[in-house]
């Protein structure tokens, strides 16, 4: 290990929400809030045993995915457990809101985000007259917006197979 990598720590844990929220952004009710509440548990814990707070080198999203990069893996299996938890569990929840979500294809971007976020993000991304915000996938169709290209989120009483987003623009 580098000197450099022995001193880096982006999580201060005496202002957990803050630094994690510099890796993330600001997102109480997804990712940041998510991540927020594991680093609170691993300090109680950590406390409790007695052990140094974990240093983490990064925490970031790549290809639609929750990365947190330790500079060494935790010795306490609980911790370790948690750490996978949250991950997956983010890996299932909208980056933004927390809602449940899958990944989302904006054409370079990969996203993790629920059918109104993934709309607002697009909306901030592509010019106006764009429909087709997301890429096509290997999803089945059935998952699939048919007009916005979503996956995951279809309203089952819409005879167009549209997600709840693209129903309510009237799309
Ligand atoms: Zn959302
Ligand atoms: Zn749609």
């Amino acid at each position: 290990m580098s000197e450099a990598e022995a001193t880096i720590n982006v999580v201060d844990y005496d202002n957990i929400q803050k630094s994690v929220e510099l890796e993330l952004g600001e997102t109480p009710l997804g990712w940041s809030g998510i991540v927020t509440e594991l680093f609170e548990h691993i300090k109680v814990r950590s406390d409790e045993l007695g052990i140094e707070y974990p240093k983490v080198l990064q925490i970031k999203e790549k290809f639609g995915e929750l990365r947190i990069y330790f500079s060494k893996v935790s010795e306490d299996e609980r911790i370790r457990g948690w750490v996978a938890a949250t991950i997956n569990r983010a890996n299932q929840s909208c980056e933004q809101c927390g809602n449940a979500a899958r990944p989302q294809n904006l054409g370079s971007w990969i996203m993790t985000l629920c059918c109104w976020c993934a709309h607002e993000e697009a909306a901030r991304r592509f010019n106006e007259h764009k429909r087709r915000y997301f890429r096509r996938t290997d999803a089945p169709e059935h998952l699939v917006c048919a007009v916005c290209g979503y996956v995951g989120h279809i309203d089952r009483s819409d005879d167009r197979r549209r997600c709840p987003s693209c129903v309510k623009k009237g799309w």
